[in-house]
């Protein structure tokens, strides 16, 4: 009778990615090596972009950019408050100041009049998230940044592979930094990249990615390779394996037959939730795609007799996982009591967190998982119902 839990996200690995790790495991060379070149290539040439530089995850990859454009202490950086951890805690790293500022309530985006009302001389660089997989305003922002010579670095960690007005993300800021984590659109189990047109830039980060050594440290293992190197800075080991690498080619090949089927899955929910009137359905916006990453539901005001949390206890009694996208950072304690905001300082942000649910949405799912979540939802929406459904 009992069902089997659906977890929240799964990764989606077929035997080609295991061939393809068992064949580096086998080769000898089981880091940063050939294939992380060769990812690194393939990758860049995918978006059209002239460098990707392959490191050990989006922070790493967003930590040095922001070493790139040379953030210093109390320089400022403009983040969206609704997003991950991550996106804000490497500018701490510099000793520099976040400033967080709201989204918008349709597509949960950095809202770029708030943006601008938050450039101060010390603005060093502004960092849009791409929310779920819809890019953000970035003809915009890319603008008021450049006029103003304050550096775009954007967090495309769900965002691969996605358009806006026909330019791949990747190729629209100064530096765009993609996660390839276990359960992200694309993954190598951890990973990410930092993607630039600037090749002093990619420079720097690839020395900066490997302890600050100058040059390819790695070929100095290779034969012929020479013993010598030079120390220039004392960097980090953000160095991507090519174990991680094998795993990644081939989820790049499968990237956008992984992207129908969540659009798939994506279209299967609107058209279920629809004219359940308890809903928001999350937006698409006919100028830019959708990497379908997340699909979040946001509860409308005063329809359920339930609220966000005991919709989520419910799912979850019905075994299906879910998450909420994302707690803002300016109600975490760290940041809250850093800069002393508080929760309604940035409302739109808080409300957004306050009614929504990230459902499952990953290409493992079959047609029975995803009519099962579509069940659950629907049944709860009518046990819980406080009025019909507008007509
Ligand atoms: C997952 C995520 C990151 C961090 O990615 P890692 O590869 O785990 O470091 C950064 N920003 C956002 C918005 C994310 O969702």
């Amino acid at each position: 009778m009992t069902q089997e839990r659906l977890p929240f996200a799964l990764p989606d690995i077929t035997e080609a990615e295991i061939a393809a790790v068992v064949e580096v495991l086998r080769s000898g060379w089981i880091t940063t090596g050939p294939r992380t070149k060769e990812f690194e290539q393939r990758f860049a040439a995918r978006l059209g972009a002239a460098h990707a530089v392959m490191v050990g995850s989006c922070t790493a990859a967003l930590h040095l950019a922001m070493d790139a454009i040379g953030l210093k202490e109390d320089d400022e950086v403009i983040v969206p408050t609704l997003t991950f951890a991550a996106t804000a805690n490497i500018v701490r790293y510099f000793r520099a100041r976040p400033v967080l500022v709201d989204v918008r309530a349709t597509d949960h985006n950095i809202d770029v009049e708030a943006i601008e009302a938050a450039i101060t001389p010390r603005t060093k660089a502004i960092i849009p998230v791409h929310f779920a997989g819809v890019p953000c305003d970035m003809d915009e922002i890319v603008s008021l940044a450049r006029s103003r010579r304050i550096a775009v670095v954007d967090d495309a960690a769900h965002c691969f592979p996605c358009d806006y007005r026909g330019r791949p993300v990747g190729t629209l800021a100064d530096i765009t930094c993609f996660s390839f984590y276990a359960i992200k659109t694309i993954t190598t189990g951890e990973g990410g990249a930092a993607v630039t047109a600037n090749a002093e830039w990619a420079d720097r980060m690839r020395m900066m990615s490997l302890h600050g050594i100058a040059g390819a440290a790695w070929k100095r293992y290779l034969a012929g390779g020479r013993w010598y190197y030079e120390l220039h800075e004392a960097g980090f080991k953000y160095n991507m394996t090519d174990t991680a690498a094998a795993m990644g080619m081939v989820q790049l090949e499968r990237a956008s037959s992984m992207l129908a089927r969540r659009r798939e899955i994506a279209d299967a929910y609107d058209a279920a939730f629809a004219d359940l009137g308890a809903f928001e359905l999350p937006v698409r916006l006919p100028d830019r795609g959708h990497a379908h990453h997340l699909y979040v539901l946001k509860v409308r005001a005063g329809t359920l007799a339930i609220d966000r949390n005991e919709f989520i206890e419910e799912l979850n009694a019905a075994g299906i996982g879910t998450s909420v996208h994302f707690i803002p950072l300016h109600m975490h304690p760290y940041y809250r009591d850093l800069y002393g905001y508080e929760a309604d300082d940035l409302p739109v942000a808080k409300q957004l967190f306050e009614r929504s649910v990230s459902l499952p949405i990953y290409s493992r799912m079959s047609p029975a998982d995803v009519e099962r979540v579509i069940d659950v939802v629907t049944h709860l929406a009518a046990r819980a119902a406080l009025r019909p459904a507008p007509a």
